[in-house]
């Protein structure tokens, strides 16, 4: 009922929850298994399909369907099924929308596990995925095969901040008849609305600023009623990764603060990116918001904020860049991200740790690399936990 007539942040804070008869003013929490039917022949109605209503969590949930629908209005989406993490929420997509002999396209710069799943796994059963450049239009075109059916992408990338243009892929995909996937985990719809530019289906892990402090795990696909209202809700229900309702509560009191939160730390991001870009310690820092990044008019114009993550290479590699670590005494060592407080992390021996030497060097991750996920503190102290170590 908020969905059309009310503007996103107002969205953010109501969409979803129909009041119940004892007049909460907060969603409730519904924790039960199961949901009991007046007859017999309602509990027929529910299984048939012929009444709608809850039968079992594992296929709804009232406070799981709150965040479902809050979400749905704020990525602009037919429809969003809630997961038990963001994992769980693009395994849902590959399942419900592939079949053995499919083929994906996927930006080489992704979550690692991602990568992983589509590798290992999808493999595993016969859907082959062809990595290629983020923002090389070219390649994209060229990977595509007859048999492809998902383009797959995140922007801004990790840790890079390379854009991708989304209307251009959504373009390319949809002339080769496949669907475009954007995990939107790094923007959220506060600042990106990827099936406004022309995807087809937004991914996210609800883990990171969705709650934004580091409480829940969580996901969520979000699109048409077809593609995400019934092939990947199938798969959940069948599968198993729905999300508890104590999650959904968490990531729903997460969204009221949504808009608010994602100014901030973009604000705060700006400013870091712009004190380590005038660093004579720094080589080169990676952050959308700076003028001199590549693709800093694309981003402007598909994003209505920066977001919170910057990376920037230190001078004299992973000995430098472990000491700048180590020398901080407020920001955590960890690599989560999407939360209030700031983490800093060294992506060549953590996150990318994994990957070959050649690997890293094709994906740019030098040993002098540092991630920051700019939390929500006051900037002056952020900046001042960095100075001591890049300083001394
Ligand atoms: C963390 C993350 C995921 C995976 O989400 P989980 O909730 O950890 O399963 C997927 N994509 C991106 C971009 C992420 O940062």
């Amino acid at each position: 009922m908020y969905d059309d007539e009310f503007l996103f942040e107002t969205r953010a804070i109501r969409s979803g929850h129909h009041r119940t008869a004892e007049g909460e003013h907060s969603e409730p929490i519904f924790p039960t298994s199961s949901f009991v039917f007046g007859s017999a022949a309602e509990a027929a109605a529910r299984f048939s399909g012929d009444q709608p209503g809850n039968i079992y969590a594992r296929f709804t949930n009232p406070t799981v369907k709150i965040f479902e629908q809050r979400l749905a209005a704020l990525e602009g989406a037919q429809s969003c099924v809630a997961t038990a993490s963001g994992m769980a929420a693009i395994m849902a997509v590959c399942l419900g929308l592939l079949r053995a002999g499919d083929h994906i396209v996927s930006s080489r710069s992704i979550f690692g596990t991602t990568s992983i799943l589509f590798e290992r796994y999808l493999g595993k059963f016969g859907v082959e995925t062809t990595f290629v450049d983020l923002t090389d239009m070219a390649v994209w075109q060229q990977a595509i095969q007859p048999n492809t059916k998902l383009l797959f992408l995140e922007t801004p990338s990790n840790p890079l901040s390379e854009v991708a243009d989304i209307a251009a892929l959504a373009d390319l995909a949809h002339a080769h008849d496949c669907l475009l996937v954007v995990d939107n985990c790094f923007c959220t719809p506060a600042l990106q609305q990827p099936l406004k530019l022309g995807a087809d289906i937004v991914v996210h892990s609800a883990t990171k600023y969705l709650d934004g402090q580091g409480r829940i795990m969580g996901g969520a696909v979000c699109g048409d009623s077809k593609h995400v209202g019934e092939d990947v809700l199938g798969v959940l229900r069948t599968t198993g990764p729905s999300m508890s309702p104590f999650n959904a509560w968490v990531a729903l009191k997460g969204l009221e603060t949504l808009s608010l939160r994602m100014r901030e730390h973009s604000a705060n991001a700006l400013k870091l990116a712009q004190f380590l870009d005038q660093h004579d310690r720094i080589e080169k820092v990676y952050f959308a918001g700076l003028e001199s990044h590549p693709q800093h008019a694309l981003a402007k114009s598909q994003q209505k904020d920066f977001g919170g993550i910057v990376s920037f290479e230190v001078k004299g590699g992973k000995q430098a860049a472990w000491k700048l670590i180590d020398s901080t005494r407020m920001l955590s060592i960890t690599a989560n991200l999407g939360d209030a407080k700031t983490t800093i992390t060294h992506p060549a021996t953590t996150t990318h740790g994994r990957l070959s030497d050649e690997q890293k060097a094709a994906a740019g991750i030098s040993d002098g690399l540092i991630r920051i996920a700019v939390g929500l503190e006051n900037i002056d102290d952020i900046l001042a936990d960095l100075r001591r170590g890049l300083e001394s």
